[in-house]
């Protein structure tokens, strides 16, 4: 079997050209790493669990508008997406203080903030992630203001939309990260959702008991980390209990 031309690969996944021009297969791996690569692990499943979540919210809020690099699903860890020029920037929005917001202002983990906070983030394993401000952003080239309205308007609309979704499943969406791409079109550029979201870039809380369901449970050494992004999964109605073709809608809780 012919091998593919492997584009790229990060920690989490790994980018192979696509069987068309502008497009790319996405192979999600079992790898996780935290603290900029200096804890590194295995979570077993856990890029089959991420490929099905990722899929499954990137094409709601495809029905929603919100333009995505998605195309489909391929098989269990695989997805045909989209070749975008990636904005090299981290868009963090949070809706209750936790992780470096909490550190950083000395907040106490699970205080809601008063309106929801987007910051951005250079993407650069090098520096660590440094935190930039939208002169950085514009002084450097990375992205204009228009770009910057936009990202700003669409990273709303999808906290909007995904908090009232996984609400409606009995989590707490906390906070998330998403990166953003451009795609031409001749002399047209849109931009459009990029990456992935899954328990890999959010933070998830239990509403009732506030258990951890993402990555943290990893970072922080917690335990039953497969088995929190099985529960998210089964909640969202994606994770099949009588094979892949018993698939449920969302479980709705009150
Ligand atoms: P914090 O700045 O509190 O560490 O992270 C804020 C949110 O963005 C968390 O949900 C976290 O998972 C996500 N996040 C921040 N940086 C990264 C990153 O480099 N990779 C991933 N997957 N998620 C990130």
């Amino acid at each position: 079997m012919a091998r593919r031309r492997q584009i790229y690969e990060g920690k989490a996944k790994v980018l192979f050209e696509g069987p068309e021009p502008g497009t790319l297969v996405q192979y999600f791996k079992d790898d996780a790493t935290a603290f900029n690569n200096q804890k590194r692990g295995t979570i077993t499943g856990k890029g089959v669990l991420n490929n099905r979540i990722s899929e499954y919210l990137m094409l709601r809020l495809g029905e929603i508008g919100v333009p995505t690099h998605f195309v489909r699903r391929l098989n269990m860890r695989e997805q045909l997406v989209r070749e975008v020029e990636i904005i090299p920037l981290e868009v963090v929005i949070r809706n209750v203080a936790a992780g470096s917001l909490a550190t950083r202002f000395g907040l106490t983990e699970g205080t809601p903030l008063p309106r929801s906070i987007v910051e951005y983030y250079f993407k650069s394993d090098a520096l660590g992630d440094p935190m930039v401000s939208e002169e950085h952003i514009t002084a450097f080239g990375w992205a204009n203001t228009q770009d910057l309205d936009e990202i700003m308007s669409l990273a709303l609309r999808i906290n909007d939309f995904l908090s009232g979704l996984l609400l409606g499943v009995g989590i707490r969406l906390v906070d998330f990260k998403i990166e953003f791409g451009r795609l031409y079109n001749g002399d047209d550029m849109q931009i459009v959702l990029a990456d992935e979201i899954s328990p890999d870039s959010c933070r998830l809380w239990d509403i009732h008991t506030g258990d951890k369901m993402d990555k943290d449970r990893f970072r922080r050494d917690l335990g039953g980390v497969e088995e929190a992004y099985q529960e998210v999964a089964r909640r969202l109605g994606i994770l099949p209990e009588g094979g892949p073709r018993d698939l449920k809608g969302p479980q709705t809780m009150q």
